[in-house]
């Protein structure tokens, strides 16, 4: 049974325009150019909270899963939850790790492809290919990744029936381990092009493509028919309101505190995963938002004003993190301002690449989030800092480092978990700079980072240099649209 529980953030074209899950993830572009999102959320009771907190994680997701009414039936559920099976630890695919008597780090990255990514993706690869279970058609997924949700794609969708991915990353804009995951995967149904571009160049080819009208004619010749797996398909976001949850409420229980959690921001789904746990009555106290010199999210959670017109990306050793139009943000504007507001708001951001909030409106944001941001200097020294007391770990965590010795400083009292990302084996170059090893390739980083501070090299990372590189294409943006229809019609 299907219910029709979602809506879209910039209203609907007639009244009762609900969707149904199902709808969502296959198609997950709504009205007016917004996204789909729940059209409430269950607001839980001190008593629910308190039996969800027995739960173990699987247990725990089954249960938020059934009070959404998303209409996912057990067995399938079960199945996509399976997946975290292969992940590090039997108890949890999202361990935490206390690290300071006031923080405890919650490893995301335990996946095959160590990034955070995994923990959504995995599970909604399953689902996906569920839901498009006996259609005629063929569904494409079309990704342009910096690095982290390219490899997280490819591994959830490589050699699922009716599904094909083609994946476009900027050619020198990767780690060598970020490559290499794309670029030795040798799934039939997967195709990987490095662009000769940014990553920035690579979204704004598939943007232009997307609204190319002999390009959709092809592929509705070849009957198939395109669809996302990116962060604002709430079929990702579904799965990361879940170890925020689970992290709380283990917390809490120990501590008797909300916790604060400090989350490394880009695209926002990782934080409105944590977002929506709040809203649904879990015990957080508020959502921290770590971001790097690109700054805009600290600009507008601070000031209220989102402004990208006198802004340009720039480069950082967090590159996932390397954004200015974050598009989740929209669903958060949403569900505390309506769909009007939100509505007039992104088309303000559209037409003048800026919009403004008011005080009021700005007060309920900061009642859930407050945000700092991290320098590359400073990412460094907090990288050899922390590797000096054998806690090894990855850039984007490290900004997270910065926002909780911020915290710190400013005598907060209640424990705080800070997202951990990304496993340090995905940046060890970065990090050699940091240690003061120099200029190193990934593998001699690797292994120099290893022997020094006693770390592992999970098989996942080291078995990929010995693997044979079956996409090695590389493209200029004008070669982009022929290679893709080329490659799937079978030439
Ligand atoms: C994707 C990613 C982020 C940003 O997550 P969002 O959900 O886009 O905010 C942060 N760190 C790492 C390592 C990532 O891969």
């Amino acid at each position: 049974m299907q219910f029709k529980c979602f809506c879209g953030t910039r209203g609907a074209k007639s009244e009762d325009e609900l969707k149904s899950f199902q709808e969502v993830v296959l198609n997950p572009n709504a009205p007016f150019g917004g996204l789909y999102t729940l059209n409430k959320l269950p607001r839980f009771s001190q008593e629910e909270i308190e039996k969800f907190a027995t739960l173990n994680y699987k247990e725990l997701a089954r249960g938020i899963f059934a009070c959404l009414n998303l209409g996912i039936d057990n067995e399938l559920l079960d199945k996509a939850l399976a997946l975290y099976d292969g992940f590090d630890e039997i108890e949890s695919p999202a361990p935490l790790e206390q690290i300071e008597e006031d923080l405890s780090l919650q490893k995301l990255y335990c996946g095959p492809t160590r990034a955070f990514k995994d923990m959504a993706l995995q599970p909604f690869g399953e689902i996906f290919s569920s839901f498009i279970e006996g259609s005629k058609e063929q569904y494409l997924i079309l990704v342009a990744t910096s690095g982290d949700t390219g490899p997280a794609t490819l591994e959830s969708f490589a050699n699922r029936k009716n599904i094909k991915v083609i994946c476009l990353y900027p050619k020198s804009g990767t780690s060598d381990v970020q490559r290499l995951q794309m670029s030795t995967n040798d799934a039939e149904n997967v195709k990987v092009f490095g662009i000769d571009g940014d990553f920035d160049m690579a979204q704004s080819v598939l943007k232009e493509l997307l609204k190319e009208e002999d390009f959709q004619k092809s592929l509705k010749e070849q009957n198939i028919a395109l669809s996302a797996a990116n962060s604002v398909n709430f079929g990702r976001i579904a799965f990361q309101m879940i170890y925020h949850i689970y992290a709380s409420l283990k917390v809490y229980k120990e501590k008797q505190k909300e916790v604060v959690i400090i989350v490394p921001s880009g695209n926002f789904g990782n934080a409105l995963g944590a977002f929506y746990a709040k809203m649904m009555g879990f015990p957080i106290k508020k959502i921290v938002i770590a971001s790097n010199k690109n700054n805009i999210l600290t600009e507008f959670i601070q000031t209220g004003v989102y402004d990208i017109s006198n802004k340009t990306l720039q480069k950082t050793y967090s590159p996932a993190m390397d954004i200015l139009k974050s598009s989740n943000v929209e669903r958060v504007l949403f569900a505390l301002l309506g769909a009007k507001r939100t509505k007039e708001l992104m088309e303000d951001l559209d037409r003048d690449r800026v919009y403004k909030i008011t005080q009021e409106e700005l007060g309920k944001i900061q009642k859930y989030f407050s945000a700092t941001f991290c320098e590359d200097e400073v990412c460094l020294e907090i990288l050899k800092e922390y590797a000096n007391k054998k806690i090894i770990i990855d850039p984007h965590t490290a900004c997270g480092i910065k926002a909780y010795l911020e915290l710190k400083e400013s005598k907060e009292e209640n424990p705080m978990i800070l997202c951990s990302t990304a496993e340090w084996t995905k940046f060890a170059p970065t990090l050699a700079r940091a240690f003061g090893f120099g200029e190193l390739g990934d593998k001699e980083a690797l292994e120099k980072i290893a022997q020094n501070y006693g770390v592992q090299i999970p098989a996942q990372i080291s078995l990929l240099f010995n693997k044979k590189e079956v996409h090695t294409q590389s493209l200029q943006k004008e070669e982009v649209k022929v290679n893709m229809l080329k490659w799937l019609k079978g030439e």
